[in-house]
């Protein structure tokens, strides 16, 4: 199962609970996490952190954690396929280690926990270093997931912040190319403004205007839009409809100078 934690005013945290272990994406902030294991008796802790970028929303809850009596190393965690040898199973890309990261991973690394592998995509755009984990479970525990942190958003994507956009193209490209039913699991909830921006700039797109309508009611009733399906972002976002890299990078910057 996956679990959703809200941070900040619209982050997500995310929680794969594998066996008795949780494994988390981003974890920005501790404190909705410490909170939930003070409570659980069912797991038994905090196995392992993902990050997918520097960002202090991303990485800002790691020291906490970590200290926390919850954080207990699990030795079956494998990295393609050998134990980690030393260092605490805090994944990341190289620029992320003085934030915490423990475990450098890039393209084609493969981290195991139990039956179920993240495989990493490097994803760069958003930031200059961005990965991606994408989650296969052999035994269908989890639907195919991927975990993007701030490069895919539903109905929009990641603003360029010290990454570049010819890479931030290329990413969406590679996301886009993962089986239809995966599910997309982006660090912050912005379906609705995304969405909004789409409807306006493609009023004639049914798709967008339909789904634009069932997110406003959604948020009404504060529900979440993520995760969403890679098969309604292939119809509805505009950054993976779109014919090619210029027009890509004019709804970028159309939408970096909207006002909403
Ligand atoms: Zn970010």
């Amino acid at each position: 199962m996956i679990r959703r934690f809200d941070a900040f005013s619209d982050n997500y945290i995310w929680g794969v609970e594998i066996c008795e272990t949780m494994c988390l994406i981003d974890p920005g902030e501790s404190h909705q996490v410490l909170k939930y294991f003070e409570k659980s008796s069912r797991l038994a802790s905090i196995g392992a952190i993902l990050i997918t970028h520097l960002h202090h929303d991303h990485v800002g809850g790691i020291g906490k954690l970590v200290s926390s009596k919850f954080f207990g190393s699990d030795d079956s965690i494998l990295l393609n396929g050998s134990p980690l040898v030393g260092g605490l199973p805090i994944f990341g890309p190289g620029d992320c280690q003085k934030y915490g990261v423990e475990q450098v991973v890039s393209d084609g690394d493969i981290i195991s926990i139990a039956s179920n592998t993240f495989e990493i995509f490097d994803i760069p755009g958003h930031t200059k270093n961005h990965v991606g984990y994408f989650l296969k479970s052999e035994d269908n525990e989890h639907r195919p997931a991927f975990f993007c942190g701030d490069t895919l958003f539903g109905g929009g994507c990641g603003r360029v912040l010290g990454g570049d956009i010819t890479d931030l193209y290329k990413s969406l490209k590679k996301i886009s190319k993962l089986p239809r039913e995966t599910l997309i699991y982006c660090a912050h909830e912005y379906t609705e403004t995304n969405l909004k921006f789409a409807n306006e700039n493609f009023p004639n797109n049914r798709e967008i205007t339909k789904r634009y309508e069932k997110v406003k009611k959604d948020r009404e009733n504060l529900l979440p839009t993520i995760p969403t399906e890679l098969s309604c972002e292939l119809a509805t976002n505009p950054y993976l409809t779109c014919k090619n890299f210029k027009e890509f990078k004019e709804i970028r910057i159309s939408k970096d100078n909207w006002k909403g």
